[in-house]
């Protein structure tokens, strides 16, 4: 499409949205005068949407009125609450349902998918991680080394950009996996680079890594309501993810889970156990030894935080009946228009690092500053655009389909020139 930088443009295609109507079932916030906020933050934490309160509100009642009973008298019977959410989750990031779960959060998960997935031998040991990995997922990964006895200065990996460039080339990791496959167990990678923005290829991924008998785990807290990940298809070993950032579930909420169907009647896997992955047939037999459920929910611990999940079933609700074709169709609209005014700034001021290719990336683009110049970013947020700073240079912004407009972007790249 032959795009133009004018309000007026921005209307039409915001006119012709066929999700326009989305954005009414999200709560916008607003300054003092009531004047909407530019949200450019559902990276990191999703808006609200208005049907979220009346949904934990018949959990509370049910609680009120039912007490413990409600675990099975329920309208949404709380023993088996999460089972609500497995089909759509499984819809979004394309898996069986037997593949997928929501349970712990996500650091909790790299953990214990890593109690399961990583375990070295003597010679055997490594972990690739991108040398920009989000700093929990490093914690982790350095943690678990030390667990095992470890050093990660020698058994850390890092897939590093090339000398003077942001973003990751595959054919590194190949060279990587080439020469040290022999002693690499796991790859862990985030799906999209939450700094760049940068979408990587996760068969290619896979097969990289399974091509030397090593586990592939990806990392999708930027990608799971974002992108379509096809995590089946890609044949990754495992991913987890949160469901605050694109998937609007709220602060701190739960994490998916995915495990391959390859290997979800595994019993020897070792894991960490607890009720909650016992079988549901003899759950509450209580003395019975641990016979763990197949499939995802095979890390499943804890007995249901129903009021995380409430939140969680409304958006992902949401989500299937847009459909993610619908919505990654409108993202890559979107995020192409937000380009194409920044780049008629003309500005030697900033520089877009994500991608080109909307086949490598989401709907984030990572604005870098020159000079690291973070005032940039303080005006915007005084002018009511919520973008992000991400240390050392950039400003993240993510016009999400659901419920920014062409309208926003427009708006938004207009503050942008006046402070440039
Ligand atoms: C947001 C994010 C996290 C946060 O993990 P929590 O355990 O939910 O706090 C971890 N890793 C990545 C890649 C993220 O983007």
């Amino acid at each position: 499409m032959d795009f133009e930088n004018s309000l007026a443009f921005a209307k039409h295609l915001d006119e012709r949205d066929a999700l326009k109507e989305q954005r009414n079932k999200f709560h916008i916030p607003k300054d003092k005068n009531g004047k909407e906020w530019l949200y450019f933050t559902g990276n990191s934490l999703g808006l609200q949407p208005k049907k979220t309160k009346g949904d934990l509100q018949v959990e509370l009642d049910d609680w009120a009125n039912l007490g413990v009973e409600g675990h099975f008298l329920a309208k949404n019977p709380w023993v088996k609450y999460h089972n609500f959410l497995t089909e759509n989750m499984a819809n979004i990031v394309g898996a069986k349902p037997i593949e997928v779960t929501i349970a712990n959060t996500l650091t909790v998960n790299l953990h214990l998918l890593m109690v399961s997935f990583y375990r070295p031998t003597n010679t055997k040991y490594k972990i690739v991680i991108e040398s920009d990995a989000f700093p929990s997922d490093r914690y982790a990964v350095e943690s678990q080394l030390k667990f095992h006895g470890f050093d990660p200065k020698e058994a850390l990996i890092e897939w590093k950009p090339r000398e003077g460039e942001e973003l990751l080339n595959i054919e590194d990791l190949e060279k990587i996996v080439d020469e040290q496959g022999n002693e690499i167990a796991l790859l862990l990678i985030g799906g999209v680079n939450y700094y760049t923005g940068q979408y990587l290829d996760l068969k290619k991924i896979a097969a990289i890594g399974h091509s030397k008998n090593c586990i592939v785990g990806i990392d999708l807290a930027h990608g799971a309501g974002n992108i379509q990940p096809n995590l089946h298809n890609s044949g990754v070993d495992f991913s987890t993810w949160c469901t605050y950032k694109y998937l609007n579930s709220g602060p701190g909420s739960l994490s998916g889970i995915f495990v391959h169907e390859r290997h979800a009647y595994n019993k020897d896997l070792p894991r960490f156990a607890g009720w909650w992955n016992h079988k549901l047939e003899s759950r509450f037999n209580m003395r019975k030894p641990f016979d763990v459920v197949a499939g995802a929910e095979g890390w499943h611990l804890s007995n249901v935080p129903v009021f995380s999940m409430a939140p969680i079933k409304t958006s992902l609700e949401m989500f299937v009946e847009v459909g993610m074709d619908k919505l990654r169709e409108k993202s890559i609209l979107l995020t192409d228009y937000f380009e194409f005014l920044l780049s008629e700034l003309n500005s030697n001021r900033i520089r877009v690092i994500t991608p080109k290719n909307s086949n490598e990336r989401g709907c984030q683009l990572s604005i870098q500053v020159l000079n690291a110049d973070k005032t940039l970013h303080n005006q915007l947020m005084k002018r009511n655009v919520i973008t992000d700073w991400r240390e050392p240079d950039v400003i993240r912004c993510a016009p999400v389909p659901m419920y920014n407009s062409f309208s926003d972007v427009y708006n938004m790249v207009r503050i942008l020139k006046e402070l440039l």
